[in-house]
């Protein structure tokens, strides 16, 4: 049984592939996907001692070592692009910038056939940013609320024409803001209800700080 933010990750996973899960940490995402018979292999990296052992406990727990390949290093590092046929990499559960880096310090590493699926806790726009400038596609998206946050999981695809984004697609998603599902309604009209506060104290402080108004307002008119 996932969790809803993992089974909305899970969804992207194509039929019959090979992933690596990067930050598997208790790995229950590639264990899930292997017990209902949806990959033909996995990968499951991680960095930090600690998430590693749980990492490797878990697979051994299920019997998944022969399906599950339980490997330490530095994210997308531990790919080998010539041996391994990943097509999909799920990074997932960290911050977006954390993720970019991941994925930058290791270009080397990638096949550059791999469906990407990444799901940022926070600073979504930056990963949304990294694919675009890295001509990934950003083929889907979605978003669920659980436990008082919303998460994001963003699907980029290498090779296909990769239009420019704008500021709105960066920041709401260029799939989401055209579904606008309950939970993307739901995250934008609290921020909304936030920015409109804040701009409030703003213009009643003391010294009203310019630069800072002028930005939330651009934030309140994107979002309106
Ligand atoms: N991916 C799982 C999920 O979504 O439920 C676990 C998320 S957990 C909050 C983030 C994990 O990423 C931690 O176990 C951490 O050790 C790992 N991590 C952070 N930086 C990493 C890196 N550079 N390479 C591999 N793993 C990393």
């Amino acid at each position: 049984h996932l969790s809803k933010r993992l089974a909305a990750v899970a969804q992207f996973v194509p039929q019959d592939s090979i992933i690596a899960d990067i930050g598997s940490d208790h790995a229950y995402l590639p264990i899930w996907l292997t017990e209902q018979n949806r990959l033909k292999g996995a990968i499951a990296g991680e960095v930090v001692a600690g998430p590693f052992e749980s990492t490797q406990t878990h697979v051994n727990q299920w019997h998944l070592d022969q399906q599950i390949q339980v490997r330490l290093g530095d994210g997308v590092e531990v790919l080998d692009p010539t041996k391994d046929h990943v097509d999909c990499i799920v990074i997932a559960g960290m911050g977006g910038l954390l993720i970019t880096e991941i994925l930058t310090r290791g270009l080397d590493h990638l096949n550059g056939h791999e469906r990407l699926v990444l799901q940022p806790n926070i600073m979504e726009s930056t990963v949304r940013v990294w694919l675009n400038e890295h001509d990934y596609a950003i083929v889907d998206e979605a978003i669920v609320a659980e436990d008082g946050h919303i998460y994001e999981v963003i699907v980029g695809e290498p090779g296909a024409s990769v239009a420019p984004l704008s500021e709105s697609d960066h920041v709401f998603g260029p799939v989401l803001r055209q579904t606008q599902p309950n939970d993307f309604q739901l995250k934008w009209g609290t921020m909304l209800k936030k920015r409109r506060h804040l701009l409030q104290q703003l213009q009643n402080a003391q010294v009203v700080p310019i630069d800072k108004v002028k930005a939330v307002e651009h934030e309140i008119a994107l979002i309106e």
